[in-house]
């Protein structure tokens, strides 16, 4: 502790003789997570693990590979991709100076903005057109609430490199079967098509017109979008707006032939695959980024936070972000929001627990149970060893409560003959003394054979 934090934890006295009162040890205050941002403690985390291993599963059924970047990245490079006047940026960005080497950095509010760098940096279409996948933190200062974090997670898949509309389309049948597989049910699809940018510039000028004709009723937020970013006024949370949003000039009755063509063979696609939509022409989405093809899947049993996942197309963001032209698209969803809808729905992934705790009593069954563990592990087992001596009531108790299926028992009997006991912790079946070279099938063949609990 140096002298600042001294006094500030209020050490008394303070000069030659301190005396006793220095001595008396000062409670540290227990210090807490940053507000919304959340710790996942180990039940949570093997469930986020399994989901995470069905979603790697899930991903890599459709060619998408793995990649990872940064979590800070330069300010520059939000601001230029998302938009300026886009709620993110204007209000939800962790952003901040280094001032060691007086850079502007920001925690990424999002990936798609990174992937697209990293893939201009490190030229990664050179052979081709990618597709890969990310997930990880995400930062936005938002106010927290359920669904609402400051830090949350996001699984996001990228098609780069491929003009669409078949990988738009395919980008939806994955997701879908996510929630299919997932066992998710009542997950809407909301699609709109935001054209390209000659068609946009045709309904801003429509919209601004609109807007203008009804200053009086736009909240202030708006009013101001209406000079900078006016597409944004439709994309408001304000319930007061809604009515004036419904009313609005449709960017969907601007779109020429080309565009409707996409559009079209997008849903072709999905009509054909059976995956019910309805066309939502009020959809912009809060990112400056998008053409063409927009979507959201949305839940009702989430409360206010229904939005469960989010993408679209992006064609421009490469050249953009100062790299060739290249058409792409893809889509994020948040975690958290995933995990909310599968536990209200008893649909949460099923974790793996231990398979065996390792029970041991006595000198000589203390150094066999160390061979007996490693060896069980060796055949694949998941074992926890009882850690510290106590007595086999105890350990047998800290058995139980670990979850494991069943007790590998080792006394000093066991030890001498190389044997181990396995009783079953979770079903009624008589417990079997083995030799320690038997005991991992054993064990297997309960695993396939589980008796009645
Ligand atoms: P919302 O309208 O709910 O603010 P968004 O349009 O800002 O969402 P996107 O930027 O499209 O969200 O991000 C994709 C997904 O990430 C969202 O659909 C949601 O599931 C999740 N997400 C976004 N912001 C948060 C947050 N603050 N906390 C938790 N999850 C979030
Ligand atoms: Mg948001």
């Amino acid at each position: 502790m140096d002298e600042m934090e001294a006094d500030k934890a209020g050490k008394p006295g303070n000069g030659s003789n301190a005396g006793e009162s220095a001595k008396r040890p000062v409670k540290p205050e227990a210090l807490r997570a940053v507000r919304g941002m959340n710790d996942i403690l180990p039940e949570e985390g093997e469930t986020w693990l399994a989901l995470e291993a069905i979603v790697r599963d899930w991903l890599a059924r459709y060619g998408y590979r793995h990649m990872r970047t940064p979590l800070l990245e330069h300010t520059s490079l939000f601001r230029r991709s998302i938009g300026e006047v886009t709620d993110i940026v204007e209000k939800e960005m962790y952003s901040f100076v280094d001032a060691l080497n007086d850079e502007h950095l920001t925690l990424r509010p999002e990936a798609t903005a990174s992937t697209v760098r990293a893939s201009i940096e490190h030229n990664l279409l050179y052979n081709g057109a990618q597709r890969v996948w990310y997930c990880g933190p995400m930062f936005r200062h938002e106010k927290p609430q359920r669904g609402r974090y400051r830090q949350f997670y996001q699984i996001g898949a990228e098609a780069l490199g491929h003009p669409g509309p078949d990988v738009d389309a395919e980008l939806l049948l994955m997701c879908a079967r996510l929630w299919s597989e997932l066992g998710l049910q009542g997950m809407s699809l909301h699609l709109n098509s935001l054209g390209n940018s000659a068609e946009r510039a045709a309904h801003r000028h429509a919209l601004v017109e609109f807007l203008r004709g009804h200053a009086s009723a736009l909240d202030t937020d708006s009013q101001r979008r209406l000079q900078t970013n006016p597409l944004r006024v439709l994309d408001s949370k304000n319930p007061a707006m809604q009515g004036l949003i419904e009313a609005a000039p449709r960017l969907l009755d601007y779109l020429g032939n080309e565009s409707l063509a996409h559009f079209n063979a997008v849903r072709r696609v999905l009509d054909d695959a059976g995956i019910a939509y309805q066309i939502n022409p009020r959809l912009v989405r809060g990112l400056d980024y998008y053409n063409l093809t927009v979507f959201e899947w949305v839940t009702d049993q989430l409360g206010a936070q229904g939005t469960v996942c989010g993408g679209g197309r992006y064609d421009g963001l490469f050249e953009q972000m100062g790299g060739k032209p290249t058409p792409a698209a893809g889509f994020a969803m948040g975690v958290e929001r995933l995990l909310d809808l599968m536990r209200g729905a008893s649909r949460l992934p099923a974790v793996r627990v231990a398979d065996g705790y390792l029970v041991h009593m006595g000198e000589r069954a203390d150094r066999f149970a160390v061979r007996a563990g490693e060896q069980l592990r060796d055949a694949g087992l998941a074992i926890i060893s009882h850690a510290g001596s106590g007595r086999f009531r105890d350990q047998m108790k800290k058995a139980d409560a670990s979850g494991a299926r069943l007790a590998v028992i080792i006394g000093d009997d066991e030890a001498d003959a190389g044997n181990v006991t396995v009783k079953d912790l979770r079903a009624e079946r008589p417990q079997q003394t083995v030799p320690l070279t038997q005991a991992a099938a054993l064990i297997e063949a309960w695993r396939m054979q589980p008796a009645q609990p």
